[in-house]
């Protein structure tokens, strides 16, 4: 390949050193379930090769981890082919750089739709995406969300977890539907699960998000079966006919099924509104079921969704709002991860 003119070797060398920090990092995260440096750290090392590459766009290379979905898949895994692409999702780590996105999509939004948009607003649960395919209604295939294109065949530990349904309730479902969530660990029962753990004498899981996809991505169903494993849906891929319009009748029409919906989801029209919201769970996201990293904040009707599509990586229509790190996750991190 020829070599970007105009760039000096010393930067060629830190950019290169970069990308191989970052991928060695999601190697670790998505595969081996087993991180050595902290989601802030991991956060700020990612920022700067953004910057970078903002600084210098020739020197970005194809397969940059800022082009694509991170999520390496595991050959334990059978692979499997989402039927409609899985996306990361645009963080922001301020309340300056939310308010740029909002007002920008927001303007876009509405030349779009010739109004306001309304935003779903939701946490973000500190969990591992899951793709469950329904066929008729009943649960086909559930896979990791992998690289977005392909995932990790996770059928049988994830027919091992309860609160998700083999058949969906009613009988109004289509012929096929993807739907979409995050598996985690509430706070109680990670607290409960690590004190076993501490018991036997081996090393406890570093947070929920890790001690979730570690039991998870097993390959003895029975493993994962018993851990307490939860979900809740956040969105629908592919489907075959369904009849909604917005993100919030996606949730209704998840709930009438079975599906385990958020119970702190709210429609809102202002910036403001948002900050309160974020606000009002800043304050209490330790004291909630699960563990949050911060607040996804999404155009509600799927038509201005569209309109606005997707990048290789993520969405146009949604950020995620990441709350400031806090010291406790450094010094979790610290304590030999448990894989
Ligand atoms: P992300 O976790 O920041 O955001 C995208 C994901 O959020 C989606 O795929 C979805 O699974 C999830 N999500 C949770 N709640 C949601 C909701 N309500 N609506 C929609 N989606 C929701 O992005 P990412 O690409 O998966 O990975 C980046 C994250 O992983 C960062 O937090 C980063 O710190 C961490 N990470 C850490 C390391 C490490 O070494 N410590 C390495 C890689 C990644």
């Amino acid at each position: 390949e020829a070599a970007p003119q105009g760039i000096s070797e010393e930067l060629k060398e830190h950019y290169a050193q970069l990308i191989e920090q970052v991928r060695a990092s999601r190697q670790q995260y998505y595969v081996d379930d087993a991180p050595t440096i902290s989601d802030a750290a991991y956060d700020a090392m990612y920022r700067e090769l953004e910057e970078l590459e903002a600084l210098h766009p020739e020197i970005v290379a194809n397969d940059s981890p800022t082009q694509e979905v991170g999520g390496e898949v595991s050959t334990a895994f059978a692979p499997v082919v989402h039927l409609s692409r899985m996306y990361s999702l645009e963080d922001v780590f301020s309340i300056e750089e939310l308010k740029a996105w909002f007002e920008k999509t927001e303007a876009n939004a509405t030349r779009i739709a010739g109004e306001k948009p309304q935003w779903l607003t939701e946490l973000k649960i500190d969990g591992l995406a899951i793709n469950l395919l329904y066929r008729k209604g009943k649960l086909v295939r559930a896979a990791t969300r992998g690289d977005g294109t392909t995932g990790e065949d996770v059928t049988h530990n994830v027919l091992t977890i309860k609160s998700i349904p083999t058949q969906l309730a009613g009988k109004d479902w289509p012929e096929e539907v993807e739907v979409r969530g995050e598996i985690f660990i509430s706070s109680a029962d990670f607290k409960k699960l690590n004190e076993g753990i501490v018991e036997e004498g081996r090393a406890p899981f570093a947070n929920p998000r890790n001690a979730a996809a570690g039991s998870l991505r097993q390959k003895d169903a029975a493993v994962t079966a018993r851990r307490p494993l939860s979900m809740f849906v956040h969105g629908i891929g592919a489907q075959t006919g369904l009849d909604i319009q917005t993100q919030a009748q996606t949730y209704d029409q998840l709930k009438e099924w079975g599906l385990p919906v958020s119970p702190y989801s709210k429609v809102l029209t202002t910036l403001d509104e948002i900050l309160e919201f974020i606000e009002k769970y800043g304050e209490q996201r330790h004291s909630l079921v699960h563990e949050i990293d911060g607040i996804v904040i999404k155009v509600n009707h799927f038509r201005t969704q569209n309109q606005l599509g997707y990048t290789s990586r993520v969405p146009r229509w949604a950020v995620a709002y990441k709350y400031p790190p806090e010291e406790v996750n450094t010094k979790l991190l610290d304590i030999q991860v448990n894989v």
